[in-house]
Formats: C-alpha cells, sequence, structure tokens
C-alpha cells in the first residue's frame, strides 16, 4: 500500500455549550480533515483543531504546513515503513504539532488497515472499552454547580473542573462543586496556567485543610514556569499534572527527572502524532509514572486515534479525558468509535474504523 496523494478538507461541529477556559470561549469544533489516498483505494483520516493560544496552529498554518511541507515528503511511501513515515513527518517542518499529528493518524488508520486489524490491537492491545471524564467550563458557581450535577445524572464519574482566572472565586467555585458532589464523583482542577506557584500551594492547602479532595490539580502555573510546578509538587499531596509544560519527550524527562510533576497530559496534538506519544508513555513509565490521555475540542476522528493509543497503553494511561466527541451537538463519523456520555467503545473495524464522515467542505487548491 503506497501514498498517492491527498484531500483537505473543513469540518463544522457546533457545540452543545461554550467551551470556557481561562485561555479561551469556543462556540464550535471547525477542524481540518485529512484524507490520505493510496493506490489500492485505501482512505486514511486525520484531524487537526485550530488551537492558536496552546499549540500555535491555526486553519492556515494546519493547512500550509500539510499541503506545502509534511504530504509532499511521504507521498509515494509504503504504509508497511512506518517509522520511516513518521520520521519523515516529524522532520519536514519545526512545530506545528497539530498538523503533524493530522498526518500521523492517517498514516496509523492506513498501516491497520493494511493489517487488517483495528488501530489498538495494531498498538498492543488492549480493552475496547474506555470510560472518559466530562469538562465543567469555567463559568458562575452556579451554573458550575448544575453543570456537574448534570453531568452526574449523564453517568460521568469523573469531572474535569476549569478554573484560572480569579483565584478568589475559584476557591469558591471548588468548594461549592465539592459540596455538592461529595462522594458521587473524584474532581480535577485544570487552571490552565492561571496561577502563580505561590498561590497554587496556599490555595491546595486551604482547600485540603476544609476536607476538599481532589484527584488532581492540572497545569496550574504558566507552561515555561517548571521551577514553579516543582515547589508545588513538592509541598502540597495532591498529585500534579503537567499539561501545557509537557508537549514533548524531552519536557517530559525534565519534568519528571525534577519531580516537577507527578503526572502527564498526553494529547496527540501536542505530540504531533501517535509516534512521540509512544515515546512519552514509555519515558513515563520508566519513571514509574501515570499519564492522562486528553485532546483538544476535536470529533471523534482524532479523539479515536487517541482512544485506540490510550486503549494500548492501559497500564500507563489511567485517566481518559476524551470529551470532545459529546461536547458537539452531532458525531459526522460513520463506523469506528462510539462516544456516548462517558463510555467510549473501539469498533473492530480495520484501523480507526471509519467508513464515512459527514458534513466535509473540500478545500480547493
Ligand atoms: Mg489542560
Amino acid at each position: 500500500m503506497k501514498i498517492t496523494g491527498f484531500k483537505l478538507a473543513k469540518l463544522c461541529v457546533p457545540l452543545i455549550t461554550p467551551f470556557k477556559t481561562a485561555l479561551r470561549t469556543v462556540t464550535k469544533i471547525e477542524d481540518i480533515i485529512l484524507l490520505v489516498e493510496t493506490d489500492t483505494g485505501n482512505i486514511g483520516y486525520g484531524e487537526a483543531p485550530p488551537t492558536a493560544v496552546i499549540t500555535g496552529d491555526t486553519h492556515g498554518s494546519i493547512i500550509d504546513a500539510l499541503r506545502y511541507h509534511i504530504m509532499p515528503a511521504i507521498i509515494g511511501m509504503e504504509v508497511s515503513d512506518l517509522s520511516a513515515i513518521t520520521s519523515t513527518i516529524q522532520s519536514a517542518i519545526v512545530h506545528n504539532t497539530n498538523a503533524k499529528a493530522a498526518a500521523e493518524i492517517a498514516v496509523y488508520d492506513l498501516s491497520a488497515q493494511a493489517q487488517n486489524q483495528p488501530l489498538y490491537k495494531m498498538l498492543g492491545g488492549g480493552s475496547p472499552a474506555l470510560s472518559t471524564d466530562l469538562t465543567i467550563s469555567l463559568d458562575g458557581v452556579d451554573k458550575m454547580v448544575a453543570d456537574s450535577l448534570l453531568a452526574i445524572k449523564q453517568g460521568y464519574k469523573t469531572l474535569k473542573i476549569k478554573v484560572g482566572n480569579n483565584i478568589e472565586l475559584d476557591i469558591k467555585r471548588i468548594r461549592e462543586i465539592y459540596k455538592h458532589t461529595k462522594g458521587r464523583v473524584g474532581l480535577i482542577l485544570d487552571v490552565n496556567q492561571g496561577w502563580s506557584a505561590e498561590q497554587t500551594v496556599k490555595a491546595l492547602e486551604a482547600l485540603e485543610a476544609s476536607g476538599v479532595k481532589l484527584d488532581l490539580i492540572e497545569q496550574p502555573v504558566k507552561a515555561d514556569d517548571i521551577d514553579g510546578m516543582q515547589f508545588i509538587t513538592q509541598r502540597v499531596s495532591t498529585p500534579v499534572m503537567a499539561d501545557e509544560s509537557a508537549f514533548n519527550a524531552a519536557q517530559v524527562r525534565e519534568l519528571l527527572e525534577r519531580k516537577a510533576c507527578d503526572i502527564i497530559n498526553i494529547k496527540l496534538m501536542k505530540t504531533g502524532g501517535i509516534s512521540n506519544a509512544i515515546k512519552i508513555a514509555n519515558i513515563a513509565e520508566d519513571f514509574g509514572a501515570k499519564c492522562m490521555i486528553g485532546c483538544m475540542l476535536e470529533t471523534s476522528i482524532s479523539v479515536s486515534a487517541a482512544a485506540h493509543f490510550a486503549a494500548a497503553h492501559a497500564d500507563i494511561i489511567t485517566h481518559i479525558d476524551l470529551d470532545g466527541p459529546v461536547l458537539g451537538t452531532f458525531d459526522p463519523v460513520e463506523g469506528g468509535t462510539t462516544f456516548n456520555g462517558p463510555k467510549i467503545t473501539l469498533g473492530d473495524g480495520p484501523g480507526l474504523g471509519i467508513r464515512a464522515i459527514k458534513n466535509l467542505q473540500y478545500i480547493e487548491g
């Protein structure tokens, strides 16, 4: 099976409710879809969201990186040469991790199709059933409590609470949500770089003293503040997770060597795809650390790839944060992985199992 060409398309899925973090507010998923063509007629699917304030990738940069740098470098390559293809993708252009992720996802999809097995089996096996948490967007206290109670009704066992825009109000948000949900759900706090190291330690000490139990605190300080991450990790009993500080294998190794976090949040859009995600999971294993698998605002194309990867590394990836598809008003993908509330079920079809994608708007050029 040889790569012969590609198409690009835009896919728009409005969100059920706006997604709000300390960094941004988004009302729709509007991602670039990559269709990689082969001489056998098989198509590999990839997806990249614009995440300007996180990875720096925009619609324009994703399209250009794929069209002029990444895809021309791998056209003509044999799908069976998977490691040669992924290293070509990674060296075709610096940064542009979302575009690289889209290309790698499509190529891994094709590679598993060529082997006639689901991607997770090609990656090492595991269970096809996963359970995701749900994000509670940053909002007024009452709205966040109501959203949390609704999520419990929908069967979610873990909620990821977005805070980070006002520490006094954030503490009130957490206390109120904990009071109303205590014992029924696990809480992860995602600060999205909104606090200082000293503020974080004080806030967690106050919360711990008042009996609030959190499963994790995620990325409390700025991405490049590794000293701050280390300061916090060494002073609080709540496990600390690195997200924006942990894009690549070198950063993950430094964080774990310095004991600057307990857990790593792996996202394919940060790592530039599956090959580096595997490297990070292996580094975490060497350090005895666990990982979360996360996603950006993505549909079930790229989130499905993340789920397959997580299933194959279930001993390391103990936290699943793949709620992108359920935040959308509809699932544009036919076939493959199903996303039903907290339940993710991987399909048995070859590769990602995608048969068709609705509402694709092809990009000319
Ligand atoms: Mg995060």
